[in-house]
C-alpha cells in the first residue's frame, strides 16, 4: 500500500454537504456570517507525549482531545481537523485501530476530518482544529484584571499521578490506578463549559503543563500576578494516598489535566455557582489575580511556598 492507499482506506471518510474534505489540493468548507474561525494545533511525539507501547484508538483519541481542549478554553465551537502524520512504517494494524478510534472521537464530537499529510518517520501526530466562534466573544489569556477570582473546572493532578506511577516514582493502589490512567489517556475537553463561560469569565486557558504554569500564561498576558491557594486546589481522592509532596507536585505543576483555569470578577461568582450546577461540574475557587506578576502560591496559613517544579518547560526539561 502506498501513502495514496493509506490516505483513502483510513483517512477519506465522507464529508457532510458543503465541506470538500479529504482528495484535492485543499479542503474549503464556510465559516458562518458573524463568526470567526479558531484554529489551533498539538502534536504529539512518540518517547516525548505518549510512550511506545500506547494503544493506537487511544492515541488518537487523546490527540483529537487535547486539540478540542485548546478550543473549548477559547469558547470556541470545534467544526473541522487535519491530520498530519509521521509513521515509521505501515502498520495496517495500527492504523486500522488509530482510525477507528479518531473516527469514533470526530463523530462524538462533531468535528469533520477534512485533510492532513502523510509522510514517513518517527511516529508523530499533528492535529490542526478549526472552530467556530460568535466575531468578539472569544476567551482570551489577556483579559484578566487585579481582583479577579481564578478558578478551577475540576480536580487537578490524577493524570500527573499516573505519569508518575509509569515512572516508578509513585505507588497507587489498582483502584487509584485505572482511575488516574484514564484521566491521562482520555482527558475529557470541557467544550460546554468553555462555550458558557463567554461572557462570564475574563481569561480562560486549559491546563496542559500545570496548574502554577499556565495560570502563570494568564498572569502574564494580562499583565497581573497570580495568587494560588494550595489548599483549595481540588483533587481527586484517588490521589490522596500519594505522600504530600508528590500531591502537591501533581496539582500544582502536572500536566495532562485538560481541565479549565479561568478568571472572573468578584460580581460573577454566583453566577459561575449556578453555571457549576447547571453543568454538573465542581468549578471551584482556588486564588486571585493581584497587581505586580508572577505566581505565589501560599499554603494554608498564608505562607508561600516554593515548587520543587513550575510545571513542564519543553525546552527545558529532560
Ligand atoms: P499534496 O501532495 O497535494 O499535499 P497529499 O498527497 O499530501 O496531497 O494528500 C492528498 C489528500 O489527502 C489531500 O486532500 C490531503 O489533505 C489528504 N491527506 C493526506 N494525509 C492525510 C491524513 N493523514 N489524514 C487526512 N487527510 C490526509
Ligand atoms: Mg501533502
Amino acid at each position: 500500500m502506498n501513502e495514496f492507499g493509506l490516505i483513502e482506506r483510513y483517512f477519506d471518510w465522507p464529508a457532510p454537504q458543503g465541506v470538500l474534505g479529504v482528495g484535492d489540493d485543499a479542503a474549503l468548507f464556510e465559516v458562518a456570517p458573524g463568526k470567526q474561525l479558531a484554529v489551533s494545533a498539538d502534536m504529539l511525539i512518540e518517547g516525548r507525549h505518549f510512550f511506545a507501547d500506547a494503544d493506537p484508538g487511544c492515541l488518537a483519541r487523546k490527540a483529537l482531545a487535547v486539540n478540542l481542549s485548546d478550543l473549548a478554553a477559547m469558547g470556541a465551537e470545534p467544526r473541522w481537523f487535519t491530520l498530519s502524520l509521521a509513521l515509521p512504517q505501515i502498520d495496517t494494524r495500527w492504523l486500522e485501530a488509530f482510525s477507528r478510534g479518531l473516527r469514533g472521537m470526530a463523530e462524538e464530537y462533531g468535528v469533520v476530518l477534512v485533510g492532513g499529510d502523510t509522510t514517513r518517520g518517527p511516529l508523530t501526530l499533528s492535529i490542526q482544529i478549526m472552530g467556530e466562534i460568535e466575531r468578539g466573544t472569544a476567551l482570551l489569556r489577556s483579559g484578566g484584571l487585579p481582583g479577579d477570582d481564578l478558578w478551577v473546572s475540576g480536580p487537578l493532578g490524577a493524570a500527573a499521578a499516573a505519569v508518575m506511577q509509569r515512572l516508578g516514582r509513585a505507588v497507587l493502589s489498582p483502584g487509584s490506578q485505572a482511575y488516574c490512567d484514564l484521566r491521562l489517556d482520555l482527558p475529557e475537553p470541557r467544550l460546554l463549559l468553555g462555550q458558557r463561560l463567554r461572557g462570564l469569565a475574563s481569561a480562560a486557558l486549559d491546563i496542559s503543563d500545570g496548574l502554577v504554569g499556565d495560570a502563570g500564561h494568564i498572569g502574564e498576558r494580562s499583565g497581573c500576578g497570580v495568587e494560588i491557594w494550595r489548599e483549595q486546589v481540588p483533587f481527586p481522592r484517588e490521589i490522596a494516598e500519594l505522600p504530600p509532596a508528590l500531591l502537591h507536585e501533581a496539582i500544582l505543576a502536572g500536566g495532562d489535566d485538560y481541565e479549565l483555569c479561568f478568571t472572573a470578577p468578584a460580581v460573577r461568582r454566583e453566577a459561575i455557582e449556578v453555571l457549576a450546577l447547571e453543568l454538573g461540574l465542581p468549578l471551584v475557587r482556588v486564588g486571585r489575580l493581584v497587581a505586580g506578576q508572577g505566581v505565589r502560591v501560599l499554603d494554608a496559613t498564608d505562607v508561600e511556598v516554593t515548587l520543587t517544579r513550575s510545571g513542564f518547560d519543553h525546552f527545558s526539561s529532560v
